[in-house]
């Protein structure tokens, strides 16, 4: 016990020497500068604008880290579907598995970069309701394995009825 708390001071001595002083030093400056003065903000783990708010990534998660929250208003991205929640990722229960990104459909169906990522979202420029035109690029086989964890599979039976 007494050694862990040695290796925790030792842990926090050698880190703040780095940070403040600079010594011994792994750290990016520009990193090192953001971290002194209070610039740095936690990376976005949704696209907001895009996400369709399906809750697939929330149904895949094994660690229950994504909490699907409702939206105050409602937003229509085309007949028969309506987005009304978003995801809001906790990262404190991830593990980093990757299956909300690779489940969400976006991603998963239409073979585009999934509108949630463990780390940092990044920019995803998605005309969803166009996107949601499109024919789906992999086989029904898939389709009904990732339709599982879809909370809302509109997308899925709205496709089927139309082809029907
Ligand atoms: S990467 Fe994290 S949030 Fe995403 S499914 Fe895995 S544990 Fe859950
Ligand atoms: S699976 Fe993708 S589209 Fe569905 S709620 Fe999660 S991030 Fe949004």
């Amino acid at each position: 016990m007494k050694n862990l708390f040695l290796i925790f001071l030792e842990g926090v001595f050698t880190n703040l020497k780095r940070i403040i002083f600079a010594t011994d030093r792994v750290t990016d400056m520009e990193l090192r500068n953001m971290i002194l003065e209070g610039r740095v903000t936690p990376t976005e783990k949704v696209a907001k604008v895009p996400c369709i708010g399906c809750g697939g990534c929330s149904n895949a998660c094994p660690t229950q880290a994504i909490e699907m929250v409702a939206l105050d208003e409602p937003v229509e991205l085309m007949e028969g579907l309506t987005k009304t929640q978003l995801p809001v990722l906790h990262s404190k229960k991830c593990v980093n598995c990757y299956y909300c990104h690779d489940f969400c459909p976006l991603y998963a169906l239409f073979g585009e970069a999934g509108t949630i990522h463990p780390n940092d979202v990044g920019e995803v420029e998605l005309d969803v309701s166009q996107l949601l035109e499109k024919p789906v690029k992999i086989s029904e086989d898939k389709i009904a394995f990732i339709s599982q964890y879809l909370a809302d599979n509109t997308i899925i039976r709205k496709r089927r009825n139309e082809e029907n």
